[in-house]
């Protein structure tokens, strides 16, 4: 057997949403690194295009980037339609673009409740089956790979994000009847559920890095992006031939389901908080 074969992207062809920054933008660099072609997909078509050039900059392969709401399945099929027109084909899609509200259950509102939905689980499907459409047209299968969260196992303290934690489960469930129906079309349909990364996402709760910490055990860390690498390279390549409607767990131990209910007192972060803080 072929191993480096079994791991390669070399050539393949596909979209990444939220690609313009944090884990999604890593993403898209790794991928663009290892040979793939890569379309960046962001609500913010300015900020994706130069994250696009960044990358295609520095690997010299085929970058392009994308505006599109993932809320709105017209925006999503238009980016697709324009992808396929650059790309040809579509053999991953990485649907990653995602927001988190801190509002307290007694607080939010339906409006921001709805718009934590409508980011991270509605948009997930509606990019999901735009690719599946594709896939099923082309003919010869391919890969979705959704971004799913530590959340939809474990409920985040001491930040009360109810509504986050309600799409991430929803994620994880989406991503395992979807496989069940793409099986016979060779769509393999998984997720990632990472734990905490240090992107903008979580900016304004640095303070509570150390409380994160203790949560975890003795020796771990918070993660990075390029932590998640290797989980979204193996879903998409050959690797993971076998797996579908799986979801890949890369949280530093912090989900643990035979830890005991004590938890210990949180501790210094020990590590420089690693990015800026958006003005
Ligand atoms: P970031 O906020 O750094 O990046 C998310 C990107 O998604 C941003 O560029 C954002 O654009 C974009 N985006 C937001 N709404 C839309 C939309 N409607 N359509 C298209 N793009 C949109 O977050 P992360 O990189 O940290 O998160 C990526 C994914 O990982 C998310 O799904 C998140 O829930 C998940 N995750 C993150 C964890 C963490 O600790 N960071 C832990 C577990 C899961 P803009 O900024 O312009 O709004």
């Amino acid at each position: 057997m072929d191993v480096k074969k079994l791991f390669s992207l070399e050539g393949r062809r596909g979209f990444i949403t939220g690609g313009a920054q944090g884990i999604g933008e890593c993403l898209a660099n790794a991928f663009s690194e290892l040979g793939a072609d890569v379309a960046i997909v962001d609500v913010n078509q300015d900020k994706a295009k130069a994250a696009a050039e960044k990358i295609a900059g520095k690997t010299k392969g085929k970058v392009i980037a994308y505006g599109c709401d993932v809320t709105s399945p017209e925006s999503v099929d238009k980016m697709l339609a324009a992808y396929i027109s650059d790309f040809g084909r579509l053999d991953y899609a990485i649907n990653n673009a995602g927001i988190c509200a801190m509002d307290g259950a007694l607080e939010i509102t339906p409006k921001t409740f709805e718009s934590v939905i409508d980011v991270n689980l509605n948009g997930v499907f509606y990019t999901a089956r735009a690719a599946a459409k594709q896939m099923v047209a082309q003919g010869g299968g391919g890969s979705i790979i959704s971004t799913a969260s530590m959340s939809a196992h474990i409920i985040n303290q001491p930040q009360t994000i109810a509504a986050y934690c309600a799409s991430k489960a929803g994620v994880v469930s989406l991503t395992k009847g979807l496989a069940v129906e793409l099986s016979k079309y060779h769509i393999r349909v998984n997720c990632v559920s990472p734990g905490y990364i240090q992107t903008e996402l979580v900016a304004s709760l640095k303070d509570m890095l150390g409380i994160w910490l203790g949560k975890m055990p003795e020796g771990s860390r918070l993660g990075f992006p390029e932590d998640l690498i290797g989980a979204y390279v193996f879903l998409a390549s050959d690797a993971s031939a076998w797996a579908t409607g799986s979801d890949v767990v890369v949280d530093g131990g912090l989900y643990n389901p035979l830890k005991t209910a004590e938890t210990k007192k949180g501790r210094p972060c020990g590590r420089p908080f690693a990015f800026t803080v958006k003005p």
